[in-house]
């Protein structure tokens, strides 16, 4: 066993940016004094928003206060599951069977939506459709896949499967599994290709990119919005707010109702290939059913790329990065043999009913909170946002449903980590 968890190549740092040469080029260039549509934020949101509106023909700007695909965006799992953030029964206890019906083809859409998107625009982003697995931590989880599989084919005539123990080994090499549940809708990708291959088509589209240029504020003028920027203002007919786990206090409406959450995540160094074989037969986007759970891909390049809401409530990236390592060796032990060669973070936005939301508000169009899984939700939300800026859709069942807030929000961040730890521990007793 390697007791050293780091490799001595190892960088802290993203492993897809490290892994790539970046296609994607922005020319500078002086920011126009008017455009039809302002974006704020590049990442998968906002530039699927960007793209969408400059193939309508609007002129498009899209702001961002980091490099393009800063975010959360370049820095992910690349897990792409199409899920509301809420369980197919949540769905139908919070909203009724009508309206779970109207939302539930969201997650079919979104996940069309990508393919085709990556096949029309070329994108080379390693994109895999190879299905999803959850992971089982407990025998008794299998039962409520029973029911999970059942509803969603008789409700949703979505069909997926039920892995018993006995087949277990088949799907996935780590005994402390007991089995899991197949969606045969589910894919891999390298997440900083798809920004970049976005961006690209964005700027194919005629949209403008203009990184390192925050946006200060937003003020309404008539029919008309100001952004305001260090390197000037901009007149824009619509605005759209793309920027998630980022969004800052010039946006108090939106803001107070986002818990942003910093979460790790790291890139082991390349398996032997038998071995990743052993260990990831099949080529799922993987995670598992613990409260605190890990999710999992195999690259290209037979590195594992993990990581999960972590149960330490202190500490930066590389205790954090240690913590999840030992962790994760624990469910795969071949692993100790093997160190880590990347560890890195980022933001994600988590909303108080755990689904994303899109809209306007305070004369801005938005679409916000993907709890973690905006991979396939911020492209295909970026997409519909544009639809409602262009008057295409007036609405969406999305739309329809409040976007929660609650007072002491500003306080919950503070409080997140005790119920982290709080999780971990119900994790660990198997509660
Ligand atoms: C470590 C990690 C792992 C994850 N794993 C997965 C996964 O496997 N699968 C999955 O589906 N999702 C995953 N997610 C979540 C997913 O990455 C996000 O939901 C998604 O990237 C959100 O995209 P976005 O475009 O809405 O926001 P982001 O990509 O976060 O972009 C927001 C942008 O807004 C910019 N911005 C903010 N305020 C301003 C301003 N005032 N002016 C200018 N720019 C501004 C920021 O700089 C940022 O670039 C993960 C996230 C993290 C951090």
């Amino acid at each position: 066993m390697s007791k050293n968890l780091f490799s001595s190549q190892f960088k802290q740092a993203c492993y897809w940016k490290e892994s790539m040469e970046w296609p994607l080029k922005v020319a500078p260039k002086d920011l126009p004094a008017t455009a039809d549509v302002v974006v704020i934020g590049s990442g998968f949101t906002g530039l699927s928003a960007a793209h969408k509106l400059a193939k309508s023909g609007a002129q498009v700007v899209v702001l961002d206060q980091q490099e393009i695909g800063g975010g959360a965006s370049s820095r992910n799992g690349g897990i792409v599951h199409p899920t509301l953030g809420v369980s197919a029964q949540v769905l139908i206890d919070r909203y009724g069977v009508e309206r779970a019906k109207a939302l539930y083809p969201i997650v079919i859409k979104s996940m069309e939506y990508l393919t085709n998107l990556v096949k029309a625009e070329n994108i080379d982003c390693h994109f895999n459709y190879g299905g999803a697995f959850e992971a089982a931590v407990r025998p008794k989880h299998i039962a409520g896949y029973e029911i999970k599989a059942k509803l969603l084919k008789e409700v949703f005539n979505h069909h997926s499967h039920v892995i018993h123990p006995n087949e277990r080994s088949d799907h996935i090499g780590s005994e402390t599994y007991h089995g899991g549940w197949h969606d045969p809708l589910g894919a891999t990708l390298h997440p900083a290709r798809l920004v970049s291959g976005l961006g690209e088509a964005a700027q194919r589209a005629e949209a403008e990119l203009h990184p390192f240029t925050p946006a200060l504020g937003v003020e309404t003028d008539g029919s008309t919005r100001l952004v305001r920027t260090p390197r000037g203002d901009i007149r824009a007919d619509a605005v759209v707010l793309a920027s998630n786990g980022y969004t800052g206090n010039m946006f108090p409406d939106l803001r107070k109702r986002l818990i942003p959450l910093n979460i790790v995540a790291l890139a082991t160094e390349p398996l032997p290939s038998d071995l990743a074989d052993k260990l990831f037969p099949k080529p799922y986007c993987y995670w598992d059913s613990s409260r605190l759970f890990f999710y999992y891909q195999r690259t290209k390049d037979d590195r594992i790329v993990f990581g999960g809401v972590n149960a330490l409530p202190v500490g930066g990236t590389i205790r954090k990065a240690k913590n999840s390592f030992r962790r994760f060796r624990r469910i795969f032990p071949e692993l100790n043999d093997y160190q880590i060669d990347y560890a890195w973070d980022g933001n994600v936005a988590i909303t108080f009913d755990r689904i994303p939301h899109l809209g306007q508000s305070e004369g801005l169009f938005y679409a916000l909170g993907f709890n973690g899984d905006g991979v396939l939700l911020g492209t295909y939300l970026g997409s519909k946002i544009a639809e409602m800026v262009i008057g295409k859709e007036t609405s969406s069942p999305l739309a329809e449903i409040k976007f929660p807030s609650i007072k002491g929000s500003r306080w919950l961040p503070k409080l997140m980590p005790f119920a982290r730890m709080f999780f971990g521990v119900l994790d660990t007793l198997g509660i």
